[in-house]
């Protein structure tokens, strides 16, 4: 049996989690969801799901702020899914790194097509991508970035020289 895919829903409104919720149980997802900006954040660093739907109106924090502080970490796909349904908020949160935009009502085929594509490209992508990603901890090596739960970590020669030696070499230290 292939492995379950993870979804976090992000959402404060309850009937439009659970509609969420229940479409995605259908489909078999494992199933995570945070009401607020900060508790998804976390669930998502902690979890490193499959996909992500994010609701932009949150209690404590904007969408497009959360859009932008999961980039830092993850390329997960984030699909955005609002009652905003004005062009330019639709640009915005693309631009800040979202990889679609569904606006409410919308119905059960709508958001799995959305989700099925959205994993297509990230599958796609991640073939050709160079960052290995887990619990938080990203490493690019293209880019030559560590961070962890979407903070960088400096490691300067200095800090390297620095670290103990390993047991089985210790002449090279
Ligand atoms: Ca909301």
């Amino acid at each position: 049996m292939s492995q379950k895919l993870t979804a976090v829903i992000i959402e404060d409104e309850k009937n439009i989690c659970r509609f969420m919720e229940s479409v995605l149980a259908e489909e078999s997802y494992k199933i995570l969801t945070a009401s607020t900006g900060t508790e998804g954040l976390s669930v998502i660093a902690s979890q490193c799901p499959d996909i992500i739907l994010l609701d932009l109106g949150l209690p404590d924090m904007d969408g497009m702020t959360i859009i932008q502080k999961v980039r830092q970490f993850t390329h997960t796909p984030i699909i955005v899914v609002s009652a905003r349904a004005q062009e330019e908020e639709k640009v915005a949160a693309l631009d800040c790194g979202a990889n679609d935009y569904i606006t409410k009502p919308f119905g059960t085929s709508e958001l799995m097509t959305r989700i099925r594509t959205a994993l297509r490209h990230s599958h796609r992508s991640k073939s050709s991508d160079s960052v290995y990603s887990c619990d938080g901890l990203v490493i690019d090596f293209e880019k030559r970035l560590i961070s962890l739960n979407g903070e960088e970590i400096h490691l300067r020669r200095s800090n390297i020289n620095s670290y103990p030696c390993w047991p089985d070499r210790p002449a090279k230290c």
